[in-house]
């Protein structure tokens, strides 16, 4: 997939090879099952379509939900697109889902109540009682892969996908530094203090608007103490024993295999 430019406009209108997305009002985004994809070519219909990407020189626009489907297309719900994610349209999702939010869903000021204006070209909502700008929130969380003498500690977070062991993970708190999140999620959810924490790579979640950071950290012992209300167990494992992982194109899912290959 060619590279993915943000950018935003309302009045731009789409030219006659640009790209639609659509998500509808239950959050679900329009897939074509024949060709597998979320990209689709301009409909007839005229509709009100907000700019939110650059592709060479294809624009990507996003659109409310569209009436007349033919057969190859369905809007797919969330626990049905994870399927189909990849590295691109995970970037492409992301963005849309939460801009449809912001549009869509956010209508109202937080401290009068009063109605925001419409969006503008910045992304902005203006209130006019209390004269505020307001712009879209994101929510950073950070991942960490904690390591000792050569293993993985891997937890089951007590959450829907019970199943699966990954890394530590949790909200960033009001006025702390990434490196001080990272030391106090590890102690909360396994009691482990750790040293080393080294920045891996970062991802954009839009369920519904994380933005992840991914550390790997060294545990300086392994006596494990897990928090029994967020975590439901965590082991160490070594290299060539790996429990059931997050697939791909997760950031956990990139973060524990760059961690094991670092391992000899
Ligand atoms: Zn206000």
């Amino acid at each position: 997939m060619k590279k993915l430019t943000s950018t935003f406009s309302i009045n731009q209108k789409p030219k006659p090879d640009d790209i639609i997305v659509s998500i509808n009002p239950k959050k679900e985004i329009l897939f074509n099952k024949k060709s597998k994809t979320f990209f689709h070519p301009l409909s007839n219909k005229s509709k009100k379509a907000y700019k939110i990407f650059d592709q060479d020189d294809v624009s990507i626009y996003l659109v409310d939900e569209i009436d007349d489907l033919n057969e190859d297309l369905e809007y797919l719900a969330k626990r049905y697109l994870y399927a189909h994610l990849d590295e691109g349209s995970l970037t492409l999702i992301s963005r849309a889902f939460q801009i449809y939010d912001w549009i869509y869903k956010q209508k109202f000021c937080s401290r009068t109540g009063n109605q925001l204006s419409d969006v503008n070209d910045d992304l902005s909502k203006f209130c006019t009682s209390c004269e505020r700008e307001y712009f879209p929130k994101m929510s950073p969380c950070v991942l960490v892969a904690v390591t000792h003498n050569e293993r993985i500690l891997l937890v089951k977070h007590n959450n829907e996908i019970r199943t699966l062991s990954t890394v530590i993970a949790g909200f960033v708190e009001l006025g702390e530094s990434l490196e001080d999140c990272v030391q106090r999620e590890v102690h909360e959810e396994v009691g482990l203090q750790v040293t080393n924490i080294k920045y891996f790579e970062s991802q954009s979640w839009p369920f519904p608007n994380q933005l992840m950071m991914a550390f790997s950290a060294e545990a300086i012992n392994d006596k494990v103490e897990i928090d029994n209300k967020e975590i439901l167990e965590a082991n160490w494992y070594e290299k060539d024993n790996l429990p059931t992982i997050p697939p791909e194109p997760s950031l956990s899912n990139k973060l524990i295999k760059s961690t094991l290959k670092s391992m000899l």
